[in-house]
């Protein structure tokens, strides 16, 4: 079966201790796993997508504006990539399709599905942040559309560690996700 792997948000912004919405720390620990697996799908010639976040500042427009701080603005160091990540993705851009994000879900107002369902993909491994947010609206998505669905629990985290727990429950028990512990 054919697989990507999902990298949602892990921007500067969601993810250093500095950063506008950040996880913090149980963002910062999942860095190692997500660089290991994003290095392991390149490697096996398996596609591998970055979702990534992306606001105006002061959009009136947008929903998020009323709910969280601004983050990951447009062409602001906050949207870039946290820490080795970065570093991958600068050695490896050619093989990284990145896909600009403007709501939770990585397939609203993208292209993702296409990108997918074109190269006969089945099967998503989605990684990132939040658990609770971006990557539970990622999952859900994904399995409205009838993907397969993988998470791995050692490469999502969240600010909100009942958030966190919940979601890792829902993505089993009504996603019928496989949650692969470490
Ligand atoms: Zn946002």
């Amino acid at each position: 079966m054919k697989k990507a792997l999902i990298v949602v948000d892990y921007t500067v912004d969601f993810v250093a201790d500095n950063g506008a919405l950040t996880c913090g720390k149980p963002g910062q620990l999942i860095e190692d796993s997500i660089v290991q697996l994003t290095k392991e799908f390149i490697v096996n010639n398996e596609l591998v997508v970055f979702p990534v976040d992306l606001h105006e500042e002061n959009d009136p427009y947008h929903p998020e504006s009323k709910l969280f701080p601004a983050h990951n603005i447009l062409n602001s160091p906050g949207r870039e990539l946290y820490g080795k990540l970065n570093l991958v993705y600068e050695d490896n851009k050619e093989k990284i399709i990145w896909l600009d994000k403007t709501r939770y879900s990585s397939f609203a107002g993208t292209n993702l599905h296409q990108i997918l369902t074109e190269r006969n993909i089945e099967e998503i491994h989605i990684v990132g942040v939040c658990t609770d947010i971006c990557v539970l609206h990622t999952a859900v998505d994904a399995y409205n559309l009838g993907f397969r669905i993988v998470i791995h629990e050692n490469a999502v985290a969240s600010f909100n560690e009942q958030g966190h727990d919940w979601a890792l429950g829902h993505f089993a028990n009504s996603l019928g996700a496989l949650v692969l512990k470490k």
